[in-house]
C-alpha cells in the first residue's frame, strides 16, 4: 500500500450484476478462485474489489475477462451454504480502477486505485431538472411494470446526492449490465445523470414494445378464457329463464358436428359465426329457427361423403342390356366412359346430353347407369324453372329462402360422386328474375364447378365428382354456350317392332310385378299388342304403352280378385273392354291419287308424322292465305314455294300470271298442333304445282325437305321418325333430301324392304316421283277446287274407329 488512494485487495469477477457504492447485496460465491479471494479478504480488512465479468456465462475468468473498473466493497457477513458455496452480504464503497493485477493463483489479486466522482458544472437546479424527468419516466415505468414498489421509487427519488442517485437508480432500475457497467464508469456526475436518462428513456420504450406484444399473445388467450366465461353465465342465464339447456345442447351438437365435418376453413368460420348467433338466441324466436335450418342444410351436406364407384366393364354392360333394349349409342359411351376413367381416373368426363322424343327411355336408361356405375342418382327436373334462383338458392336474407336445386340433390344424394340427371334442359326458361342457364352452366363447367356456390349456403362446394347427365326432347332452345358444353346423343323413337320387343320384354314383366300378378294370370298375343299400339298411343317412344299396359293389369287384376278366373285372357276383340274405345287412328292412305293434296311428313314432340298440305285455287287477285296455326317459318317456306314456281311457270307449264290471277288457299290440317319448321317446303310447293297443273298428286307417296328459290332441296332433321311416320300410313314412296342420304342407315330393314326411297337434289326429280300426268283438259276454275280429304285426327270420345290395316 503506497498512496493513501491505492489498495491491493483479492478481487472477485462477479457475474450478471454491477455492484455499485453504497449498494448493499448480497450473492453467492462458488467457483474456488473466488472463495481464495473471500478468504484472503476476511483474513486481512474485509475489503474486495467487485467487478463484472463480460461473459457472465464464462467459468475460467483470465485477467482480460473482467472491466477494469469495478468497486471496493467491505463484507459484511458470510454464510456457509450446503454444497461449499458461500453467500456473501456485501456493500460497495466507492469505485475503483484496477492499474494492476498482481496475482492470478490461487485468487487475483488487484491493484487498484480509487475514482472519485466529479461534479462538474453541475448545479442544483439541473440536478432538480434531471430528477424530475427520471421521475416523470418513473411513472411510466411504474405504470408498465409494476414490479418496483412506488415506496422503493419515493426513497429513490429523495435522495439529494447526485452521484449517489444516478447510482441507486442504475442499481435498481436499468437491466442490462453493459448500461450498469457504463454508468458505474462515468465518474463526471452530470454525465452519469445525462446517460443515465437515456438509458431509461430506451428502457421504458422497451418495456412499451414488451408489454405490447404480451397484450397480443395475452389478448388471444383472454378472448378464449372470456368467451368460455360468458358462455357459461349465459348458460346460467337460459336456465333461470326456463330456455336454457334445449339451445346449448343444441349448440353444443353443432359444435361437434363442425369440428366433424370436412368443411373448408373459409365455411368454417362462417358456420362458427352463425353457431355463436344462435347461441345467444332464445331457442323459440323466430330467427332462431332460421339460422337452424341454415345449419342443418349445410351439416346435411355430403362433404365428405362419396361411393366407391364401380368401374367393372362386363358388369355394367350387363346391367345397361337386362334394363333396356337398343339405346346402343347410349350404353357404348357409357362403357367408354367407364374404360377411360378406369385408365386414368382423373379425367373429367363430357356432359352427356340425351336427344329424343318422350317416352323413349332417356331418364330410365340414366337410372340404368347410375346402377351400373354404383353412383347415387337423383333425378332433377328443370322444367318450367325461369329463374336463377331455382338453381342457386336465395340468400338468406330472404324470407322463406332456399338453397337451389342442386344443393337439394346433392343433400338428396348424400353422395359427393352422385349422378345427378338433370331432365328437360331445353324447357328451361328465362326472364326478368334471371337467366337459370347462366347458373347452369357454371354447374356444368369442370372449370368452374369446384367451388359451386349457392347463394344460400354461401360455402363454395365441390361438384367436380358428380357425373352429370342432361336430358332434352329438341337442341333448338339449348342456350348455344350450354350446348357446347355437352355431347349430344340423339335417341330417336321406336318402329313397331322394337316397341312391341320392348313390351314383351321389359314393360309388361315390369307392369306385371308391380300389381302383383304372375305372367300365366294375362295372355296377350303379339297382335294385340300391335292393336294397343296403333288403336291406342301415338308416340314415338313407349310411355303411352306402358300406362296402357297398366290399365290393363289393373284391370286383370281387378278380375282375378272379384271372379275365381286364374288367367284372363286379351285379344283383339275384347280389348275395349278393358281400355275403352280406341283413341286414334293412324293417317290412312288417301283412297285416291287427288289434285292439289300432298301428304308430307312431319317431326313433332311425339314424333314422326304425317301432315297432309292442301291447295286451293281459287279466281281472285293473287292474294295469299295460309291456314292450320302455320309457324313463321313455314309460312316463308311456303312464299318460297310460290316464287320458285314463278320463275319456272315456262317450264311447269303453268300460266306465268297466276299469281295475279288467282288466289292462293294453302292449309294444313289438324290446327290444334302447331307447326312448324322448313322441311314442309317441298310439300307444299308439289301441291302448289299439283293444283295449278291440275295433276294429282300419288296417294302412296310422301315426302320431305325444304325447298330454295332456285327449287333446290335442302336436308332436313327426324328423318328416321318421319319414315317410321310414313311405314305406318302405309306409304311406299318416300321422297327425301340427297343430302339425308346417310340417314338411311337408322332405318330398320324390315322398314326398309317394303318401301321405296327416293333422294332428290331439286324439284324436278320431286315432282318426277310425285305427281301424275295431267288427266283431263284444265277445268274451269271453280271446277279446280279440291275437296278436302278426311282429317286423321279423331277426338278422344269419338267411338271406335276401325283401325287402318297394317
Ligand atoms: P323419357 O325420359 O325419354 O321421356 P322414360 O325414361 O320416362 O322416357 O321412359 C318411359 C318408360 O319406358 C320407362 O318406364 C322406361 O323404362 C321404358 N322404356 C323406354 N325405352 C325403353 C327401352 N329401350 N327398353 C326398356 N324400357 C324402355
Amino acid at each position: 500500500m503506497a498512496k493513501s488512494n491505492r489498495l491491493t485487495i483479492p478481487l472477485i469477477p462477479v457475474r450478471g450484476l454491477v455492484v455499485f457504492p453504497y449498494m448493499v447485496l448480497h450473492f453467492d460465491v462458488v467457483r474456488k478462485k473466488s472463495i481464495a479471494a473471500l478468504e484472503e479478504a476476511m483474513t486481512n480488512n474485509q475489503l474486495i474489489f467487485l467487478t463484472s465479468q463480460h461473459d457472465g456465462l464464462l467459468e475460467d475468468v483470465t485477467e482480460n475477462d473482467f472491466y477494469k473498473i469495478g468497486t471496493v466493497s467491505k463484507i459484511k457477513q458470510l454464510l456457509k451454504l450446503p454444497g461449499d458455496s458461500i453467500r456473501v452480504l456485501v456493500e460497495g464503497l466507492y469505485r475503483a480502477k484496477i492499474r494492476e493485477v498482481t496475482k492470478t493463483e490461487p485468487f487475483f489479486e488487484v491493484e487498484v486505485v480509487e475514482k472519485k466522482s466529479t461534479n462538474g458544472d453541475l448545479d442544483e437546479l439541473e440536478f432538480e431538472a434531471i430528477v424530475r424527468q427520471i421521475s416523470y419516466i418513473f411513472e411510466d415505468y411504474y405504470r408498465l411494470s409494476p414490479k418496483v414498489s412506488p415506496d422503493a421509487i419515493q426513497s429513490i427519488l429523495s435522495i439529494s446526492d447526485p452521484g449517489q442517485f444516478a447510482d441507486t437508480v442504475a442499481a435498481n432500475i436499468v437491466k442490462k449490465n453493459e448500461d450498469k457497467q457504463s454508468i458505474l464508469e462515468e465518474f463526471n456526475v452530470k454525465n452519469r445523470l445525462e446517460k443515465l436518462l437515456l438509458i431509461l428513456s430506451r428502457e421504458v420504450e422497451v418495456l412499451e414494445i414488451e408489454k405490447n406484444i404480451a397484450n397480443k399473445v395475452r389478448s388471444q388467450i383472454d378472448k378464449n378464457q372470456r368467451d368460455y366465461y360468458l358462455r357459461e353465465q349465459l348458460k346460467i342465464i337460459r336456465s333461470e329463464l326456463g330456455e336454457g339447456d334445449d339451445i346449448a345442447s343444441e349448440v353444443e351438437e353443432y359444435r361437434q358436428k363442425l369440428e366433424a365435418a370436412s368443411i373448408p376453413d373459409e365455411g368454417k368460420e362462417k358456420l362458427k359465426k352463425e353457431i355463436s348467433r344462435l347461441e345467444k338466441m332464445s331457442s323459440s324466436s323466430a330467427e332462431a329457427a332460421v339460422i337452424r335450418t341454415y345449419l342443418d342444410t349445410v351439416f346435411d351436406l355430403p362433404w365428405d361423403s362419396r361411393t366407391e364407384e364401380s368401374l367393372d366393364l362386363i358388369k355394367a354392360a350387363k346391367i345397361l342390356d337386362e334394363d333396356h333394349y337398343g339405346l346402343t349409342d347410349v350404353k357404348e359411351r357409357i362403357l367408354e366412359y367407364l374404360a377411360v376413367k378406369k385408365l386414368s381416373p382423373n379425367i373429367k368426363g363430357s356432359i352427356l346430353c340425351l336427344v329424343g322424343p318422350p317416352g323413349v327411355g332417356k331418364t330410365s336408361i340414366v337410372r340404368s347407369i347410375a346402377k351400373a356405375l354404383n353412383r347415387k342418382y337423383v333425378r332433377m327436373s328443370l322444367g318450367g324453372v325461369r329463374d336463377e334462383s331455382e338453381i342457386r338458392g336465395h340468400r338468406k336474407t330472404y324470407v322463406g329462402a332456399m338453397p337451389g336445386r342442386i344443393i337439394n340433390a346433392l343433400r338428396i344424394a348424400g353422395s359427393k360422386n352422385a349422378l345427378i340427371l338433370l331432365d328437360e334442359i331445353d324447357k328451361m326458361s328465362s326472364d326478368f328474375r334471371g337467366d337459370p342457364a347462366s347458373a347452369m352452366l357454371e354447374v356444368l363447367d369442370a372449370e368452374q364447378n369446384y367451388a359451386f356456390r349457392d347463394h344460400y349456403i354461401e360455402i363454395p362446394f365441390d361438384l367436380s365428382e358428380i357425373l352429370f347427365i342432361t336430358t332434352a326432347n329438341s337442341l333448338d332452345t339449348i342456350p348455344r354456350p350450354l350446348l357446347d358444353r355437352m355431347e349430344v346423343i340423339r335417341i330417336s323413337g321406336y318402329t313397331h317392332e322394337e316397341k312391341l320387343h320392348i313390351a314383351n320384354k321389359h314393360l309388361l314383366p315390369k307392369q306385371l310385378a308391380l300389381h302383383a300378378l304372375k305372367k300365366s294370370n294375362i295372355r296377350i298375343k303379339d297382335d294385340t299388342l300391335r292393336e294397343i299400339l296403333d288403336g291406342y298411343t301415338r308416340e314415338a317412344g313407349v310411355r303411352t304403352l306402358e300406362r296402357e299396359l297398366a290399365r290393363l293389369c289393373r284391370k286383370v287384376a281387378r278380375t282375378i280378385a272379384t271372379t275365381n278366373k286364374q288367367s284372363v285372357s286379351i285379344t283383339k276383340t275384347n280389348l275395349h273392354k278393358f281400355l275403352g274405345p280406341k283413341k286414334y287412328r293412324y293417317d290412312l292412305l288417301k283412297e285416291k291419287d287427288e289434285v292439289g293434296v300432298v301428304t308430307g311428313l312431319a317431326w313433332t314432340a311425339v314424333g314422326g308424322d304425317t301432315l297432309s298440305v292442301e291447295v286451293n285455287i281459287m279466281d281472285g287477285t293473287g292474294k295469299i292465305e295460309l291456314t292450320g296455326h302455320l309457324g313463321d317459318v313455314m309460312k316463308e317456306s311456303a312464299k318460297a314455294a310460290i316464287s320458285y314456281i314463278r320463275s319456272k311457270s315456262a317450264e311447269l307449264k303453268i300460266e306465268p300470271d297466276f299469281y295475279k290471277k288467282y288466289d292462293i288457299h294453302i292449309h294444313v290440317p289438324e290446327g290444334a298442333t302447331p307447326k312448324d319448321g322448313p322441311s314442309a317446303g317441298i310439300t307444299m310447293a308439289t301441291a302448289l304445282i299439283s293444283a295449278l297443273t291440275n295433276r294429282p298428286a300419288r296417294k302412296d307417296v310422301a315426302m320431305t325437305g325444304e325447298i330454295t328459290l332456285r327449287g333446290r332441296v335442302l336436308p332436313i332433321g327426324g328423318l328416321k321418325e318421319k319414315i317410321l311416320a310414313a311405314y305406318r300410313m302405309g306409304i311406299k314412296t318416300v321422297i327425301l333430301p340427297k343430302d339425308n342420304e346417310t340417314d338411311l342407315e337408322q332405318i330398320p330393314d324390315n322398314v326398309k324392304s317394303c318401301m321405296n326411297f327416293v333422294l332428290a337434289e331439286y324439284m324436278d326429280t320431286v315432282i318426277k316421283h310425285a305427281l301424275l300426268p295431267q288427266k283431263e283438259a284444265p277445268k274451269s276454275e271453280k271446277d279446280m277446287e279440291i275437296q278436302i280429304p278426311l282429317d286423321f285426327n279423331v277426338s278422344e270420345n269419338e267411338t271406335h274407329i276401325e283401325a287402318k290395316p297394317y
